[in-house]
């Protein structure tokens, strides 16, 4: 094999440790941010449920307040009944009566309603409370083993950075400059097999000079479809005569 496709090949190895590492230590800030958004959210929604109840409470304590008021006036209407002369009056104060209990009965009819909207309040509360709690120790399990990853991925990344960068000292600069230019624009491969007849990477269908030029391994070959570096794994070519 031409040492040069040799080179790559190992540059190819090191670089996409290096750059898997280096993907994983970036993930970690970002998945610790979306940890920390939905724990905050749980909490705000927690905090709405717990405002909803209170405001539900409020309201009952208020509406029971002005049943009681009613329901004495009614009392206090009906005694008065007993004391008035005058017919014009009585009908009056009657009628008065009547419109206290409708007013009571549509207020212990609220009455009712509220309670039951507080107790699905009191439930979707403590739901939501449970919710937060069972999420927010997970997600803080998940932030601790973030931290020990980011930790350890440190000095891997260092290793591998320094690794490839010997990598690199074994490629002429120009092919490197080739090299980095697809390795970075084509998802962190630069290299593709022409095992078959055909790109590994993008399975265009090579043409026979360029197949030919693979097998031999004693030049630099360009794919047309992808531009990335061909190589002929002659290693493949083996398994599959032991597959058979
Ligand atoms: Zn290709």
């Amino acid at each position: 094999m031409d040492p040069r496709l040799h080179s790559l090949l190992e540059l190819q190895k090191e670089m996409s440790i290096q750059r898997e590492l280096e993907l994983q230590y970036q993930e970690i800030p970002r998945r610790r941010e979306e940890i920390l958004y939905c724990i905050n959210n749980l909490k705000e929604e927690a905090k709405a449920a717990e405002e909803r109840f209170k405001q539900r409470e409020v309201e009952q304590k208020t509406r029971e307040l002005e049943l009681q008021q009613n329901q004495a006036m009614r009392v206090k209407k009906e005694a008065q009944l007993l004391s008035i002369k005058n017919n014009k009056e009585y009908q009056a104060t009657l009628a008065e009566i009547e419109v206290l209990d409708r007013k009571n009965a549509r207020g212990e009819e609220k009455m009712i309603e509220l309670l039951d909207q507080i107790e699905k309040e009191r439930q979707a509360l403590k739901q939501k409370r449970a919710e937060l709690e069972e999420k927010e120790s997970k997600f803080q399990a998940e932030l601790e083993a973030l931290d020990h990853k980011e930790k350890g991925l440190t000095g891997k990344v260092d290793a591998a950075r320094s690794k490839a960068e010997s990598a690199i000292k074994n490629v002429d600069p120009n092919l490197y400059r080739r090299f980095k230019m697809i390795f970075d624009g084509k998802g962190g491969k630069a290299l593709a097999t022409a095992n078959g007849g055909y790109c590994g990477a993008c399975n265009i269908r090579l043409t026979p000079r360029l197949i030919q030029l693979t097998t031999r391994g004693q030049d630099i070959v360009i794919c047309e479809g992808c531009s990335r570096f061909l190589y002929w794994d002659h290693s493949l070519d083996e398994d599959r005569i032991n597959d058979l």
